[in-house]
């Protein structure tokens, strides 16, 4: 090939470029250096709440302090608002005219999919005390049998009290434990639908298997566990009635590789996302008033009082824009946001659904989806061209490494992000997150590279 060509081809043709390959020595160690913290993230939240808490408690230490309706505000000003406790913005008060500027959103979740305890749970058969579950998202069921899970949650008792409950995180702690069936004994369970090899029922939690010496019949197992809950946390059987607790893999957040390139963990998605959001709003100095929204229940559709469909969130900027003076439909129609969530990673494992020129490759950097949804296009906020070139603009000036992405091939599902809801808004969105291999499993692989992109591309909206 002649050098001539050669430019003409770099000139003229699109390829994605690994980031691990292109990046400088020392980017690569920032690379490395800022996976660090957001596997220190992923072990301490585990759960919206948690994650919400963790938020709060890092927006602190940078000098933020709460927002509550009706204060006033001004420039400099670093705030967060808490929802709930189950979701949080954390803003920043530019100095540009918000009515001229808008405000440059970055919307992820901090929910993500797991084994939810029923209300009236606990049981003995067998030998073992069992607690039935809920599962909660989009979950292959039988990939959460045989591993070790944690309890997580709240638990509002009789006389109002709240009490806070993290069992199998410490190395000391206890784990729980949902069962299998051995294969010896597995024949017609094996040649059933995946969907069916383990059924929503079946998904029990083994929390015990001691009798009580105190009790006189039946149920002493049972009896065991309600006196270790009643001494620890002051609960009854009746208590579980106003609790929220949930079963999510016990497991660490680990690199994965000789090379170390990779994290495994629980809940990428989408705290992959949420992470680069909250700390590229905590470093940032830009003249934009930017606003990281780590919203809740996305996994089950963004409903309810802390889905981002609820009107808070609007409530929230509303009063921004009239604590600045500023008339709300204005700033609006000035804002933009990026919907920041994860999407699948090309897997060669599985490459039959994927269609490869349009998928996100793993660590060529953090992808941009002009639209997501299923079949036709269906429940998508498809991103104007105009708006993507104003992004892709942004990120070339700061030298973001960034690729374009689809879920997989198109008639072989899909999938919906926060994204129209906040168009809905009269606010111009596009999708962009981590591609994530195993993608809803318990414990799903990303890259170091992707998540740092992701960062760094945040930053270069922003700026
Ligand atoms: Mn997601
Ligand atoms: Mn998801």
């Amino acid at each position: 090939m002649s050098e001539n060509k050669k430019t003409l081809q770099e000139q003229l043709s699109y390829q994605k470029k690994n980031y691990y390959e292109t990046a400088s020595a020392e980017e690569r160690e920032a690379i490395f250096a800022y996976a660090e913290g957001y596997k220190a993230f992923l072990d301490a939240a585990k759960t919206e709440r948690e994650a919400c808490d963790f938020a709060v408690n890092a927006a602190r230490e940078k000098g933020f302090t709460e927002y509550k309706f009706g204060d006033p505000l001004k420039p400099g000003d670093k705030k967060y608002f808490i929802n709930r406790g189950k979701s949080v913005v954390v803003f920043r008060v530019g100095a540009k005219d918000p009515e001229e500027d808008g405000f440059r959103l970055i919307a992820s979740h901090i929910d993500a999919p797991r084994v939810d305890i029923k209300q009236n749970p606990l049981y003995e058969e067998g030998g073992m005390a069992f607690l039935k579950t809920h599962y909660y998202g989009g979950i292959k069921k039988y990939q959460w049998t045989a591993i070790p899970l944690a309890l997580h949650g709240v638990v509002v008792l009789k006389d109002g009290t709240k009490v806070e409950l993290r069992v199998g995180e410490e190395e000391t702690d206890p784990v729980f434990y949902i069962n299998d069936l051995l294969p010896h004994l597995g024949a017609e369970q094996m040649g059933g639908k995946a969907a069916k090899i383990i059924e929503g029922e079946q998904l029990n939690v083994v929390v015990g298997g001691l009798p009580c010496g105190d009790a006189e019949t039946g149920d002493k197992i049972k009896l065991t566990v309600l006196s270790l809950l009643h001494e620890k946390y002051g609960m009854c059987e009746e208590d579980f009635l106003s609790a929220e607790l949930s079963a999510v893999p016990a497991f660490r957040a680990r690199d994965v590789g000789f090379d170390k390139a990779l994290i495994g963990a629980y809940g990428h998605d989408d705290r992959v996302c949420a992470y680069p959001a909250l700390t590229a709003v905590l470093d940032n100095d830009s003249a934009h008033t930017v606003l990281a929204m780590l919203v809740d229940k996305e996994e089950i559709g963004s409903e309810g009082t802390t889905g981002i469909q609820c009107k808070v969130y609007e409530d929230l900027m509303e009063e921004i824009s009239l604590a600045l003076g500023a008339n709300f439909r204005k700033v609006r129609a000035r804002s933009k946001c990026l919907s920041s969530d994860v999407t699948a990673a090309y897997d060669p494992n599985f490459a039959g659904v994927y269609e490869k020129m349009n998928s996100a490759i793993l660590s060529c950097g953090t992808a941009l989806c002009k639209f997501t949804g299923a079949r036709g296009k269906s429940g998508s906020n498809d991103a104007s061209a105009e708006f993507v070139g104003e992004i892709r603009l942004a990120f070339a000036k700061e030298g973001v490494v960034w690729q374009t992405a689809e879920l997989g091939k198109v008639d072989a599902g899909g999938g919906g992000t926060v994204a129209k809801f906040v168009a809905n808004l009269n606010i111009d969105t596009v999708d962009l997150g981590v591609p994530v291999i195993s993608m809803h499993a318990p414990w799903e692989v990303v890259s170091k590279a992707d998540l740092y992109s992701n960062y760094r591309a945040f930053l270069a909206f922003m700026k």
